[in-house]
């Protein structure tokens, strides 16, 4: 091709090859579209594959497998001294992202997809131009289609008092350029909290600083407050109810100032400081005023649910929409707006969309929360179940954790479940099954768990919301 002076005409163009736009191009594909897919990086993949999503859990992976060795000693297991080498876990990691990424390529490759490497912005409501990535020519000059499909996805909130400094966010931490003697995470949310655990597990004193009250706002207390716990043990310090309000360079890093809520500052000093202090959607470059398609008030495109902008042929997904910003839900996007613009009967009517925290124990749930339930005054009735009444929590030696069940007090409908505890990022899909097939407690307590495995504690925790648990005393009969 002609280096930046030709025009393809397609049917279906998509831009943002993560996890939101790859599987929307073979998905438009499989159904039958000709597909063109616009990615102005080199991989594919996007954020999740490339710097977020795969990268983090191989790195945490490998810091559980190091503390676990340590821990190993109680059940008179002895492994000697325990080292990280920097280096291999860097090569390790950076394989899964090369397989996967990779990955991508061939399956769009032999869905029929053209990749085109470019970035591409509005010149039309029907076309694309496509400009040249800094140091080569893109693959065409413009795309005209007829449907198109925007995930371009999120980049990173600056934090205002750091800004020019030469600060981490998760992108460059995740790529592990030194391990800091003393590191200051900025942010406790996920991303915040995954990347410190990864830290410490390094070897760095990791302090974390919190905005909020709380750390992981958004989550249930009951189940944080487990996590934080064992957080507490690994990280030297946590700071909630401050901000940093100043990040200067320092002979030893950085000198920070970090101010609590009643106006006290502290200026503190850090080898490294990381910010991760959530994401902004990928909105305002892609020339959406040539085109009249507006932002809500946090620069989101508006859709509805079928994916459908206020301009009918054009579609978007993923993080540049409402809804929590996870690989999962985009990727659950990218199927509704395909299968939509193959005129399938297709909608985004998901009950439930789960979310997990990979720190140790984990943390996850679907459905409504507890707090959500409280805030909107719905009526609902909890079971907890506690991990430690569980076999299997006790064989594995790990018995920090709850898993609870929140139902409708008349239907007894699961409406939401919650857990914290050892490996509950893989049982969170059983919950998320039964809120979207509308499961009521009792189908959770009739259907048969495996025993002896975490799993069990679902169906316990229903029978706990339905007042005949076996493993936990019964409700006290009143009169
Ligand atoms: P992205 O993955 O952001 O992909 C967008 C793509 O569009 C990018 O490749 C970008 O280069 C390209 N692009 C942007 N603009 C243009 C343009 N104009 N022209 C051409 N190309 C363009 N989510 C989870 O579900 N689970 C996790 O465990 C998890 N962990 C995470 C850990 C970290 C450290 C981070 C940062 C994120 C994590 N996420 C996780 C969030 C997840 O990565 C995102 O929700 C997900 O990647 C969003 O997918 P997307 O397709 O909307 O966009």
């Amino acid at each position: 091709m002609v280096m930046g002076s030709l025009k393809e005409e397609t049917e279906v163009v998509v831009v943002g090859a993560g996890p939101g736009g790859y599987v929307a191009a073979i998905r438009a594909a499989d159904l039958g579209k000709e597909v063109i897919l616009v990615e102005e990086r080199e991989k594919l993949g996007g954020v999740c594959l490339i710097e977020g999503c795969i990268p983090s859990k191989a790195l945490i992976n490998a810091v559980e497998v190091a503390h676990n060795a340590r821990e190993a000693a109680r059940f008179g297991i002895s492994v000697g001294d325990v080292r990280i080498d920097v280096d291999k876990l860097r090569a390790f990691t950076q394989g899964v992202v090369d397989n996967l990424t990779g990955g991508v390529a061939g399956l769009l490759k032999r869905r029929g997809v053209t990749v085109v490497r470019g970035r591409a912005r509005f010149s039309g409501p029907n076309e694309l131009r496509i400009e040249a990535p800094a140091d080569k020519g893109a693959d065409v000059g413009a795309i005209g289609f007829r449907h198109c499909i925007l995930a371009t996805g999120s980049c990173i909130n600056e934090l205002p008092a750091a800004y020019d400094q030469p600060v981490w966010h998760s992108a460059q931490a995740l790529t592990i350029p030194s391990v800091p003697e003393r590191l200051l995470v900025v942010g406790g949310g996920y991303i915040g909290l995954e990347m410190g655990l990864v830290y410490a597990g390094l070897g760095s004193r990791v302090t974390m600083v919190e905005f909020f009250p709380r750390l992981l706002i958004g989550a249930d207390e009951d189940l944080v407050d487990v996590m934080v716990r064992s957080a507490a043990k690994r990280f030297e310090d946590i700071l909630v109810d401050s901000k940093v309000t100043g990040v200067e360079k320092s002979a030893a890093g950085f000198a920070v100032t970090i101010e609590k809520q009643d106006g006290a500052k502290e200026r503190r000093e850090y080898d490294q400081v990381l910010v991760a202090i959530g994401r902004r959607p990928n909105t305002s470059d892609l020339g959406l005023e040539t085109i009249g398609l507006g932002l809500d008030e946090q620069r989101l495109i508006p859709v509805d649910e079928r994916q459908r902008t206020k301009i009918p042929h054009i579609y978007a997904i993923g993080d540049i929409v409402r809804g929590p910003q996870l690989a999962h839900k985009a990727s659950r996007e990218a199927k509704v707006a395909a299968e939509v613009i193959a005129e399938e009967e297709a909608a985004f009517d998901n009950r439930a969309i789960p979310a997990v925290v990979f720190t140790d124990p984990e943390i996850a749930w679907a459905g409504i929360t507890e707090r959500e339930a409280q805030e909107l005054g719905i009526e609902v009735r909890i079971g907890r179940f506690p991990l430690h009444a569980l076999g299997r929590a006790q064989t594995l030696g790990r018995t920090d954790g709850l898993i609870k069940v929140i139902a409708d007090p008349k239907t007894h409908l699961v409406r939401g479940v919650g857990m914290v505890g050892v490996g509950v990022s893989e049982l969170i899909s059983e919950a998320t099954l039964a809120i979207e097939m509308g499961a009521t407690l009792e189908d959770l307590m009739v259907t048969i768990h495996p025993h002896p495995t975490i799993s069990e504690a679902i169906m316990e925790a229903a029978e706990v919301a339905a007042g005949h648990p076996v493993h936990v005393n019964p409700p006290k009969k009143r009169g």
